[in-house]
């Protein structure tokens, strides 16, 4: 029997090898039976009708999540690849991929430490900027909440971030910035009633006063910020927001992290079969449905 195959038809899981099958775009490809309903048919692991292979579309996705431009990456494919792909395609698996593994991520529940370090990016896209809102667990340097706005920071999205950060389990501590806005948010969000006070204990790292920015989370935050970079050719707002989640996938599930030597998702306790090529690994996890021929 084949581990988490299921039959298109029957649903069953009495599923084994038979035979492989050409396919148009994406080589030999193996083909399955059902041994309960004799249907035969290709597991759809994500790349159904897809014009590239697995292999290129994941390579290209982790190539530009780790921060190489899309037109870096076509000129990559060039020079190593048999087809040619535009950097639009580049761009379209990102975005269809990443919202497809979103979605499977966000059924997941990681075991976080609880110190929790916020901290707001502007991003230049040109005509004023928008601010990207990323919240971190120091533990498992997991990035547990972001958010994406198109304008300047307010009280108003300070405290509907707070609200998303906390919204699996609260945290022992929040440190941000001196944001003047942060106060109010804190406030808005987390007290119970004034005789209680704050139920979240809020940290503030003044730089004016230490002479340091949120060092422990620097790595992390230095790390996205440089991503950014790409975004400022970006004239589609509804792009930017999907292709930061992709960044942050890439961060928790993809790449391990400097300091931890671990990949954020390993220590907060998330176990998934991702294999070697995480990418594949976790486009497959979200799409366990199978589709016949
Ligand atoms: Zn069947």
């Amino acid at each position: 029997m084949e581990a988490n195959i299921r039959c298109p038809k029957c649903k069953g899981t009495n599923v084994v090898k038979r035979g492989t099958s050409p396919t148009q775009n994406r080589g030999v490809q193996q083909r399955h039976l059902c041994k309960d309903c004799h249907k035969t048919f290709i597991q759809d692991c994500g790349f159904w009708k897809m014009k590239n292979n697995e292999a290129k579309i994941t390579a290209g996705i982790d190539l530009y999540f780790s921060n190489l431009s899309s037109r870096k990456v076509r000129n990559h494919f060039r020079r190593h690849w048999q087809h040619n792909a535009s950097h639009v395609s580049i761009l379209d698996w990102c975005r269809k991929y990443t919202l497809k593994v979103q979605k499977f991520v966000n059924t997941l529940q990681p075991q976080l430490s609880g110190l929790f370090y916020m901290d707001e990016t502007e991003i230049d896209r040109g005509k004023g900027n928008d601010v990207f809102w990323c919240n971190v667990d120091w533990g498992t340097r997991y990035i547990n909440a972001t958010m994406y706005s198109p304008r300047n920071q307010t009280v108003e999205d300070a405290a509907t971030f707070l609200k998303a950060t906390v919204a699996k389990g609260l945290p022992k501590y929040i440190q941000t910035d001196a944001g003047i806005f942060y106060p109010q948010a804190f406030q808005k969000t987390f007290y119970s009633n004034k005789a209680q006070g704050l139920t979240i204990e809020h940290r503030i790292n003044n730089y004016h006063k230490t002479g340091r920015h949120n060092v422990r989370i620097e790595t992390v935050f230095s790390k996205i910020k440089d991503r950014v970079d790409d975004f400022r050719g970006l004239k589609a707002l509804w792009s930017a927001p999907i292709l930061m989640q992709g960044i942050i996938l890439q961060h928790n599930f993809i790449e391990q992290h400097t300091t931890t030597g671990k990949i954020p998702a390993e220590l907060a306790e998330i176990k998934l079969e991702a294999g070697q090529n995480r990418w594949f690994g976790m486009i497959k996890l979200a799409s366990s449905e199978t589709k016949g021929l």
